[in-house]
Parts: structure tokens; sequence; C-alpha cells
């Protein structure tokens, strides 16, 4: 343990934001970081509680106490060692991840939680500042081949542990650029591309291959894939949930991702060959108050909105946590995150009516209706009443309200089974398909998620392709941590 009484003695505190003002004039991202001082303190917070239940808070099982440790003496290589034993990308994590450890933490019970993202974020980028971040070459080869279609954080991280165990690993991505949804769906100012670039550089170096603008299913053929020893399907959930209201066809009316990559590939320099959706001088109606949500009104801001209303369905969350989320579950109770910071309306148990057009079928309203709903300690809700129905303004619309499953078509020509939902059908113990050598890893199987699920999930993932291709497997795995810990 750091220091016995560091939790006694200092407040958690996150690293300064550069001001609105300033940050919605650039696409940069905007948190400035701990000075060495504040750095220690805050690892200096970590109890090294008997039971630390921030481990079973992380989907990775991120061994968080001994990384605070090493962050408070000072040992980076260490710290870093730690943390990439269960984490292929912290430097992805630290910055986006929503932290279920933090809900986790046993000093959130009676205090603020340790700053366990931040902590994550500043091991990772000092690793890389004194060099301790090398490819990892593997010299003892299997000859086994790997192919993983999907390049986002579950296929590269499955990837990338395939590399390790020494199989040649081929990654196909039908979009141009390697990363998946941290590449195209996560603005650039919460994940900077150059920390995907830097990643993807070292994996290069290791010796994973990177096939880009490679649909598979279409640009190659599903024939081709028996060429592998093994898949990995990590394509994502990208069928995304439409509004069926009067007035949906209406122009003006979005999804939310192809607003946002276009606005990524904006950043990036790379040209869009479709017709530009901008929030420049509009109303801004955002449907969804998911991460999604939250990106488009950073992004509309940027922009310069003339407004931005964000429509929600449920009622605005609880201050506290209520009695059906207790401690150490993650925590859902009402916050703001940055991109809300920045300025927009925020409407609470509001459905949405319909889509109202001018005389050129361009949106120009949205009509809505508020629900007054009594909620109880247990978050169950009675619905009292609703409002009439109003209107408010609305020059772009943009439906973030989530995702329904994968593509089915590739599935389909593989002969690999969904379940009920549309998911790959594939357990979370052994992430086998239908088929003998196709395995599945991320929100293809699970359904979205997060990120640092998608690198849990890959990793799972390829141990059980490893141990089908080789009969055992020396690649990590939580439950493995888990008792080697105990
Ligand atoms: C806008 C947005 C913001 C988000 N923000 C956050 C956040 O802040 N924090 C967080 O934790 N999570 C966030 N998420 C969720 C997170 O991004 C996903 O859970 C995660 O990326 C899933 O990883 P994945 O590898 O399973 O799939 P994806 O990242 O979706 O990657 C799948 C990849 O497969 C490729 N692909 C699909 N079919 C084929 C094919 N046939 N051939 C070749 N390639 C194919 C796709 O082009 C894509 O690149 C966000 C999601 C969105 C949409
Ligand atoms: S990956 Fe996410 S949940 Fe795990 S320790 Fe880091 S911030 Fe916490």
């Amino acid at each position: 343990m750091g220091k016995i009484t560091g939790f006694k003695e200092f407040e958690r505190v996150l690293p300064t934001k550069e001001a609105v003002e300033g940050r919605v004039q650039h696409f940069k991202e905007f948190n400035k970081g701990y000075s060495e001082n504040e750095l220690n303190k805050q690892a200096a917070r970590c109890m090294d509680c008997g039971i630390p239940f921030c481990h079973s808070g992380c989907p990775l099982g991120n061994v968080i106490p001994e990384f605070n440790d090493a962050v408070y003496d000072g040992k980076w290589e260490e710290a870093y060692q730690i943390l990439t034993s269960t984490n292929n990308f912290p430097e992805f994590t630290g910055r986006i991840c929503p932290a279920p450890c933090e809900s986790a933490c046993v000093l959130g019970i009676h205090s603020t939680p340790i700053t366990i993202e931040e902590i994550e974020k500043h091991i990772i980028e000092i690793a890389f500042k004194k060099g301790y971040v090398k490819a990892h070459k593997s010299y003892l080869k299997t000859g086994k081949r790997v192919a993983v279609v999907g390049s986002g954080p579950a296929g590269l991280a499955a990837a990338a542990q395939l590399n390790k165990a020494g199989h040649d690993v081929t990654v196909f991505e039908r979009d141009d650029q390697v990363g998946g949804l941290l590449r195209y769906g996560i603005p650039d100012f919460k994940l900077e591309k150059s920390v995907i670039d830097r990643r993807i550089n070292l994996m290069k170096e290791s010796g994973i291959e990177f096939s880009v603008n490679t649909e598979v299913g279409k640009d190659i053929s599903f024939y081709e894939l028996k060429a592998y020893d093994a898949v990995v399907l990590a394509t994502g959930s990208t069928v995304p949930w439409h509004m069926q209201l009067p007035g949906h066809e209406a122009k003006g009316i979005h999804f939310a991702m192809d607003f946002l990559k276009q606005q990524n590939k904006e950043v990036s320099g790379i040209s869009i060959d479709q017709e530009r959706i901008l929030a420049t001088d509009k109303h801004v109606v955002v449907i969804g108050d998911g991460d999604t949500g939250s990106d488009c009104i950073g992004t509309s801001n940027r922009h310069r909105a003339k407004s931005i209303t964000q429509i929600a369905r449920k009622p605005t969350p609880a201050k506290e946590r209520l009695r059906n989320n207790p401690w150490p579950m993650d925590k859902v109770t009402f916050g703001t995150s940055s991109s809300q910071e920045e300025g927009c309306e925020r409407l609470w148990a509001t459905e949405t009516q319909e889509f109202v057009h001018d005389e050129n079928g361009h949106v120009k309203a949205v009509k809505i209706k508020e629900v007054q709903y009594e909620v109880d300690e247990f978050g169950r809700r009675t619905r009292l009443g609703e409002s009439e129905v109003r209107e408010i303004p609305a020059d772009l619309v943009l439906l973030a309200i989530g995702y329904k499953h994968t593509e089915q078509r590739l599935l389909e020509q593989l002969g690999v089974r969904v379940d009920e939902k549309g998911n790959i059908l594939a357990n979370d113990k052994d992430y086998q398909t239908s088929v003998e050598n196709i395995f599945t890893a991320g929100d293809c199987r699970k359904g979205q998620s997060l990120v640092v699920w998608a690198i849990s999930e890959g990793r799972e993932c390829a141990r059980k392709v490893d141990e089908y291709l080789m009969g055992y497997s020396e690649l990590e795995s939580k439950d493995f941590l888990a008792t080697h810990q105990a």
C-alpha cells in the first residue's frame, strides 16, 4: 500500500479541462493532465482494501490497487507491466471508458472513488514517453493462420493476443482506416486518432497484417476465408434503430453515425464523398441520451449550431443511487458529459411523436410530449400523465437511439447462426459460433456495449482460438488471473 493515510488526506481531483469557450473552437482533446505531484496524491488515495471490488468492476479485471501502488512509488515500468497484463490498449480505455471500476471502488462507499481511469491514462502515456511500449514480435511461430474480420477494439485485441501466441494474423477491415468505432464513431475531442495510429504502427511492426477497404463477403469471398485455420468475427453492432414515426422520411434526419463519421474523416483530412451533414446555424435535435448522443452534441457545438436540444425518453435520473442500484453495481445517477457541459437543452421523459417538414420536404420541427412519472426508491416508474403535444424547431435531427445487431449478410454466407436479437450466437465461455473454426467477440456477439468490453471479449476469444488451434493456451485470461491472484 502506497500511503496508509492517503485516502484521509487527499480529495479526489480530476485534471482540469480547457474552458468551454476555447475547446469548442477545435476538435482536439482538451483534458489537461495531472502534475507529477497530483498524480502521486491521487494514487495515494487507494486504500489497498482487503477485497478490491474495482477488479470485478472492470470488465478486463485490471489489477488496480497494484498499479496504484507502483504509481505512488514512481515505479513506472512496473505500473506499465501490471496494467498491460490485462489490457492491450489502456490509452483507449484511459480516455473513453465510463469506468465501471470507479463505481465499484470501496472508497466510493463513504467518500469519492479513486480516479482510476485517469491514473491508467497517465501510466500508459508515461510508458510511451519512457520508451517501455514496444512491438511484440513472436519468434516462435506456430504456422497457423487466423483471419480477424473487423478492426474495432474487439478485433484489435484478438489480433494482438493471437499474434503474441505466435499465429499469423490478418485483420480485414471494410473501412479505409483501422479502428472501428474508435476511428469513425468516437470524436477526436475524446480520442485523437494519432493515439490509434501509434498503436496500429506497433501492431504492424509486431507482424500483424491489416487489409483495409476489404469487406469480407464482398471484396473477398467467404471461400477465401477457408485458407485460414480459424476466423474471428468482430464486425460490431452496426445496424441502427430507426424511428418509423410520421414524417421520418423528411430531409435533414440522419443517423448519428453518418454525421459523426463525416466529421472524423474531415478532421483526419480524408475526403467525404457524400453530401456534407453540418449543424452550422441549425436548430439541432438529438434523440437519444447515450455516448453517441453526447458526441453529436459536442460535434454540433463545434459546428456552431443555433440551438441543441437532446431528447431522452426516460425520466431524469436520481442524484444518488436508488435501492435497485446499490454499490458496487455500475452507478446509474444523473451525470453531465463534457459535451453536455458545452451547451445543450436536455429534455427528459419526452416522447417524440412526429417529424414536421416544410414544402421542400425538409424537416422543420419535431412534435414531442412530456410524460409525468412517479419514480420510487427502487426505480419503478408509474406513469401519471402526459403534456399536450408541442413542437420544437429542428433543421437537423440526429438519431442516436442505439443499434439492433450486426449485419446479417456475411453470417448467412458463412452459415453462422444468430440469437433471437440478431447477435452472433456464441457464449462468453468459448466464443465459438455454430461453425467450428469460426469464433466471435465484441458488439457483434454481446450487442452494443463499451470499448472495455470489446477489448475484454477480444482477449478472451483469442485464448479460446489458441486452445482450439494448439490444444492449450498460455495467453492470459480473466479467470486465470483471478485464480492466480487469489
Ligand atoms: C458514437 C459512439 C460513441 C461511443 N462512445 C463510447 C465511449 O465513449 N466509451 C465506450 O466505452 N464505448 C463507446 N461506444 C461504444 C464502443 O465504441 C463499442 O462498444 C466498441 O467500439 C465495439 O467494438 P467492436 O470491436 O465490437 O466493434 P466496432 O468498433 O463497431 O468495429 C467493428 C468493425 O468491423 C468492421 N466490419 C464489419 N463488417 C465487416 C466485414 N464484413 N468485413 C470487414 N470489416 C467489417 C466495421 O467496419 C468496423 O470497423 C460508442 C459507440 C458509438 C457508436
Ligand atoms: S478499463 Fe475502464 S473499468 Fe477497467 S480499470 Fe480502466 S477505467 Fe476502470
